[in-house]
């Protein structure tokens, strides 16, 4: 019998739903693949074998009734980031503060996957609060990239994207605040989208950044990312930054894209985003990647954006300070971890006594520059001087779009790095978001595809294709022909079978 767990998501619904095999075979057959390997890979922080089991059962059931699916993925099964809640199901973020936390009700993003019938296998390890590129921030251990066990998965969302490459699911869900789903898909050699800011519902997704965060599909292919895109995609009345507009046509762009003909397509290569300080096994990917998407007809040329070098600077002022004010909420009183809750301190020591043990270093760094970036005295200096660069790269990325359809560049200026070898650099660690993060900054749409592997390390590559704000639709039409050029990728994973932990 054929492997299920190497199969897509488009696959494994086709077969679900003529029902060739049952939803419970393959949630059971992935759910195996994680008692083989996650002890290597460490991708899950809780697997929920009952809930996922009883899932597909149910979608089993009505299939068996003669009932449609209920979605073009019901059966499918799914790893969840931990920073969204779950009803009942523990959601730690990453983080000590939440150990042990059973939230009282499902994200927006949770709720439309169980009513689309997609089974939630359990929740993925990450960067504690989503803060770090590594996973290596996580209170529970980092995740391993399944391409070699030594090197990060990046981060934040590391869990969800090695869960894919270590076909522990064929979906997975992430969040982007500033790049944390396209670049561990990057360094992973998987499809990470982030949607258009508010084209998806922050409701239950455990805040960072409120202005940047947003959830995304990932997946190991173009077609399978847009599936899940339009589960999850759609207005929401809880979330008051959810756009009231019409999902954009993903999946009709991606198959449009799988015909692998983009003649009429302009494509504009960032020219501040290559060249000089990009990995040369990067660059020459990413300039093979251009070639090819020439090749399927269509127009490149070179876009200048200037304002795009101060993202990362004006991101690491806006991210913290929104992340020290959406932090306050762990105050030892309404949720999780409470120390030194023995009568003899007061609640001011209990409060700061909890939020030092619960929080680890990255997470306190972030806090202190935030407040710092908003006290009185420095506002406009820092947090005033970020929000401007943002309108600049706002207006860089309008002026781009008057020219060209979709802007391209390499998702990372390198591919996975060692474990430990930026943890004591946090710049460097912070580097690994140069490219992705102008996108979060002015809300547009963006998505990684692997490009293949570097020629130096043998390590994946990923394109960044950029649309603008509604038109996610453009990345699965140019990520799903692209795609089609570059050639099957997966296959060359090492083999992880027998592992031990
Ligand atoms: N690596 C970036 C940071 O640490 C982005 C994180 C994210 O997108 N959640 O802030």
């Amino acid at each position: 019998m054929t492997d299920l767990t190497r199969l897509t998501a488009s696959e494994l619904a086709a077969k679900i739903h003529k029902r060739e095999i049952t939803s419970v075979e393959a949630t059971q057959a992935h759910l195996d693949r994680i008692a083989e390997v996650d002890g290597a890979v460490n991708a899950f922080l809780h697997v929920d074998t009952e809930g996922a089991l009883a899932a597909a059962r149910k979608v089993d059931g009505d299939l068996a009734e003669g009932r449609e699916p209920v979605s073009p993925i019901a059966g499918v099964p799914l790893a969840l980031k931990d920073v969204l809640t779950t009803k009942g199901v523990p959601t730690t973020c990453g983080s000590k503060t939440l150990e042990n936390w059973l939230p009282p009700y499902d994200a927006t993003v949770t709720r439309r996957l169980r009513e689309a019938g997609v089974v939630i296998l359990g929740k993925t390890n990450m960067d504690e609060f989503a803060m770090g590129s590594s996973t290596e921030n996580s209170a529970y251990g980092p995740t391993r990239n399944p391409w070699d066990r030594e090197r990060i998965p990046g981060g934040s969302g590391g869990g969800s994207s090695a869960s894919l490459a270590a076909f522990e699911a064929p979906l997975a869900i992430g969040t982007d605040t500033g790049g944390s789903i396209r670049q561990p898909a990057a360094v992973t050699g998987t499809v990470g989208v982030k949607p258009t800011y508010g084209g998806v519902s922050r409701y239950g997704l455990v805040a960072f950044s409120s202005s940047l965060d947003q959830a995304g599909p990932c997946a190991r292919s173009v077609l399978d990312a847009a599936l899940l895109h339009e589960v999850i995609a759609g207005h929401d009345p809880m979330d008051s930054t959810s756009i009231d507009a019409p999902v954009p046509p993903v999946v009709t762009a991606a198959r449009a894209g799988l015909k692998g003909d983009l003649t009429g397509v302009k494509v504009g290569v960032v020219a501040e985003f290559s060249g000089e300080g990009y990995q040369p096994g990067v660059q020459r990917s990413f300039e093979a990647a251009v070639a090819q998407l020439k090749d399927l007809g269509a127009e490149v040329v070179e876009v200048s954006c200037p304002n795009f070098t101060y993202a990362l600077p004006a991101y690491y002022l806006i991210a913290p300070s929104e992340c020290s004010s959406n932090l306050a909420r762990f105050d030892a009183m309404r949720y999780g971890l409470r120390v030194a809750d023995d009568g003899t301190h007061s609640a001011e020591e209990v409060m700061s006594l909890t939020r030092e043990a619960g929080f680890g270093a990255e997470v306190k760094r972030r806090i202190m520059l935030g407040t710092y970036a908003l006290s009185s005295g420095y506002y406009d200096a820092y947090y005033g001087s970020a929000q401007k660069v943002r309108t600049l790269i706002t207006r860089d990325f309008t002026a781009a779009f008057e020219k060209v359809d979709v802007l391209v560049s390499p998702t990372t200026p390198t591919t996975a790095f060692k474990i430990g070898e930026r943890v004591d650099d946090p710049l460097a660690m912070y580097l690994a978001d140069l490219c992705t993060i102008p996108a979060n900054l002015a809300g547009n749409a963006a998505m990684s595809v692997p490009s293949g592997l570097s020629d130096e390390d043998g390590l994946p590559v990923g394109l960044q294709i950029m649309a603008p704000a509604l038109a996610d639709d453009r990345l699965y039409r140019v990520g799903a022909a692209y795609e089609v050029a570059r050639g099957p990728l997966l296959d060359r994973i090492p083999e992880l079978k027998g592992v031990s932990a």
